[in-house]
């Protein structure tokens, strides 16, 4: 090798590293909530099979608006709720009724289809939607919901792990995947951390509470570090006391997904077909029992003429 080794480079004891990349997120509404939309990211779809982030409030205090998200559907996609604060009131179309507290997830599993609504029951109101695509082998399978209360925890270094999906560090999360994942709610008491990553996986590193330093990139809550695969250590730096982030990551999904407004599939035909499926409310999302008012799908951009 020659060239002059530049100064970022030499702090970069694994040169993976030197492949990371910050993207800052998109500030959106949802249900009356404000969101940043860390993922999907400009020119990056998935990380593993995690398709979709949305880290949501907390709510202004001026206009503490519950988060009311009505009867929606889903197909091809787990959702994954991970929620910092409040607590929130889960019910869908398998007549499943479930409340949600911080440390707690809500694991939904869309398979062919499957509706939903959720009802922020007690504010402040502060999480994270996830989406995860599921693969061709159970994206048209049968619709499932899993609630786990009681997650294993796991000390690495300064870090405390609790850990939602996968497993890390010998802790296993008891959740349901469908491919090869990981998903962990990570709080740093020191300065610098390694943590343990499959170099399988491709990682990102999104920041709930503090600043962080990971490779050569430093990021803010509302922002997303992007880790390639080949990394087998990942050292997380922080100058913020019990700085708090989420690191997901998993197997290169291999599939190229279309995605369209609450629909993961591969092409337009099956989004188009799901999207026909609601409006004309054909039996395949079944019904949610809720009082929240049903979300009407908007026409897709690709639909010339609505028939
Ligand atoms: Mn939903």
């Amino acid at each position: 090798m020659s060239g002059p080794v530049q100064e970022p480079d030499r702090e970069c004891h694994d040169e993976a590293l030197a492949g990371v990349e910050a993207r800052e997120g998109r500030r959106t509404s949802v249900g009356g909530l404000d969101v940043a939309r860390v993922l999907p990211t400009k020119g990056r779809r998935t990380v593993g099979a995690w398709c979709f982030v949305d880290l949501m409030g907390p709510a202004d205090a001026e206009q503490p608006d519950p988060m009311e998200v009505g009867p929606h559907p889903h197909i091809g996609l787990s959702t994954a709720t991970w929620l910092l604060e409040g607590e929130a009131l889960h019910t869908d179309s398998l007549g499943t009724e479930q409340v949600i507290r911080p440390g707690q997830l809500n694991l939904m599993t869309a398979g062919a289809g499957i509706a939903h609504a959720e009802l922020a029951a007690r504010p402040p109101f502060r999480g994270a939607q996830m989406w995860i695509a599921q693969p061709e082998g159970t994206r048209h399978g049968a619709a499932a919901f899993e609630h786990h209360g009681d997650l294993p925890e796991v000390e690495v270094g300064d870090a405390t792990l609790l850990v939602f999906a996968g497993a890390v560090a010998g802790a296993a999360s008891p959740a349901r995947t469908d491919t090869a994942l990981v998903g962990v709610d990570a709080t740093l008491h020191g300065t610098r951390t390694v943590l343990p990553a499959d170099a399988a996986f491709e990682h990102a590193v999104i920041p709930l509470d503090g600043r962080l330093k990971v490779g050569p990139e430093v990021v803010e809550p509302g922002w997303l570090v992007l880790v390639p695969a080949g990394v087998g250590e990942l050292p997380v730096e922080s100058q913020d006391r019990d700085a708090r982030f989420l690191l997901l990551g998993g197997e290169p999904l291999g599939e190229e997904v279309a995605m369209w407004w609450n629909f993961v599939a591969r092409d337009r035909d099956e989004l188009e077909a799901a999207w026909r499926d609601w409006r004309d409310r054909t039996d395949r999302f079944g019904e949610v029992p809720s009082a929240l008012e049903r979300i009407e799908a908007p026409t897709p951009p690709w639909v010339r003429s609505p028939t």
